[in-house]
């Protein structure tokens, strides 16, 4: 092989170690131009360059891509909005964020609806956006349209969702919805939790004491998720749909959807950073920072939640990033059943992923593959984003996993302040982030004017 041939590139990124595909970790010499990834080689032999960038110690990481942010705006600004929920993603290594459907008004549940969306956050993202749209009752005829303007794919309900124009589907909802996806091979996203037994627990705590955590916990048992992903799997079997899991917090859901796997239904699934940093036995009574749905379990739940991404059952972690202004949390009485179910972790969503897999003696690459490589795969972004390898955007998080930190929520870019990980240590900065090449953030700066785009995803199977 002679290397007198190699083109020069614009960049080039020099790493004593890089998470490369399958998450090996080896020292490379990154080339970039035209904010691509050109060549990635060993650190002797390098492509020619006009600049070089040393990451001096730091590990070379592809950029992370949260599948699961709820951005709001248009419509509810005041809980958060793309100039800031972009620039916390840059703080936390999240390079590419894919928005929910929901707590926007209007829901991106029609091609107008995605158009406002798409106007809205025109100019003000600090890293790229893709979108999901929405299934609800009757809009399965917008569905194609959504896909045909770039989509990532969709997401349901099917308990009610927390807002109303966000309404939940049923049996004959998605047997309407589910031919119309099919040809798409675009993913359903499921939230799995079934009202008939969210109501019948509903009923069983009635009159317990609403500041109490447990009340808040027996009100949506591990039985509502795994009846839930038994009827969408059921579902998905008669009508060829691909259908992904989201925030799966619970063991016997696990089991679930292990067994539909093995039966052939094409699905997958995903749990989040609170689900595999917290356990019910150290929530304190009033402290509706931690409130989400489905709730955080007990600590036995959080070790199935890891073993089942060791083994591969789950197949990603996304944070499902969900703030609203700190008055909905009700933070004054501690109000469990009356607070807004939802916890913003858009930054801290890998340091704290990080710091628990290091405690538990998991490799730096498995985490970069749940959350960059497999995220990804999910939202049809791998031809572009997920991996350091030739051809794809060079979006690159520069990360010091020894780094020692504390969470203050006031000093997060999160519209809000509020956090469950407030006050607690974790591991692992995020010192340097690349979008495409170019600077997007550093300690603490951000890059103006932002650089993110809006990603279409678009298959051609139609
Ligand atoms: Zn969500």
């Amino acid at each position: 092989m002679t290397a007198s041939v190699r083109a020069e590139v614009d960049l080039l990124i020099r790493a004593e170690r890089a998470v490369l595909p399958g998450g090996v970790i080896r020292p490379a010499a990154i080339g970039v131009s035209g904010g691509r990834i050109r060549s990635v080689s060993a650190l002797d032999d390098p492509a020619p360059a006009r600049a070089i960038l040393d990451a001096r110690g730091l590990v070379v990481l592809p950029g992370l891509v949260d599948t699961h942010v709820h951005v709001n705006e248009p419509g509810r600004t005041e809980w958060e909005g793309f100039a800031s929920a972009t620039a916390a993603a840059a703080a936390g290594g999240v390079t590419t964020l894919v928005d929910m459907p929901l707590n926007s008004v209007p829901a991106t549940t029609t091609r107008q609806a995605l158009a406002a969306k798409q106007a809205s956050a025109e100019g003000s993202l600090a890293v790229d956006v893709a979108f999901w749209g929405g299934v609800i009752p009757g809009n399965h005829d917008e569905l194609a349209a959504l896909w045909v303007f770039g989509v990532a794919g969709f997401k349901c309900f099917l308990a009610p969702s927390g807002v109303s124009e966000f309404p939940h589907v049923g049996e004959e909802d998605l047997e309407r919805a589910m031919p119309a996806l099919a040809p798409t091979e675009l993913p359903l996203l499921v939230h799995a939790e079934l009202p008939r037994e969210l109501e019948r627990a509903a009923a069983a705590v009635r009159g317990a004491a609403p500041r109490r955590y447990a009340t808040w916990l027996d009100s949506r048992p591990e039985s509502a998720e795994v009846e839930a992903i038994r009827l969408v799997a059921a579902l998905a079997e008669r009508m060829g749909s691909r259908i992904h899991i989201v925030h799966v917090a619970g063991a016997a859901a696990i089991a679930e959807i292990a067994a539909a796997r093995a039966r052939g239904i094409s699905i997958s699934a995903e749990t989040c950073p609170h689900y595999l940093t917290f356990c019910a036995e150290e929530i304190p009574d009033g402290a509706t920072p931690f409130k989400c749905a489905p709730p955080i379990r007990e600590r036995r739940h959080r070790e199935a939640l890891w073993a089942a991404l060791l083994a591969g059952t789950l197949d990603l972690v996304a944070t499902d990033h969900s703030p609203c202004p700190p008055a909905m949390k009700r933070l004054d009485d501690g109000d469990f059943m009356a607070a807004w179910g939802g916890i913003a972790s858009l930054q801290l969503g890998f340091p704290a992923v990080w710091t628990e897999a290091r405690a538990r003696g998991i490799e730096l690459g498995r985490v970069a593959d749940w959350m960059s490589a497999a995220p990804a795969r999910l939202a049809g972004l791998d031809g572009c984003k997920g991996s350091i390898a030739p051809g794809q955007d060079a979006d690159l998080v520069f990360f010091d996993p020894e780094a020692e930190w504390t969470v203050e929520g006031a000093r997060l870019r999160h519209r809000h302040p509020v956090t469950p990980y407030e006050g607690r240590r974790l591991r692992g900065r995020v010192e340097q982030v690349l979008l495409r090449g170019a600077p997007a953030y550093r300690s603490g700066e951000w890059v103006e004017p932002p650089a993110g785009r809006m990603l279409k995803v678009r298959n051609d199977h139609l």
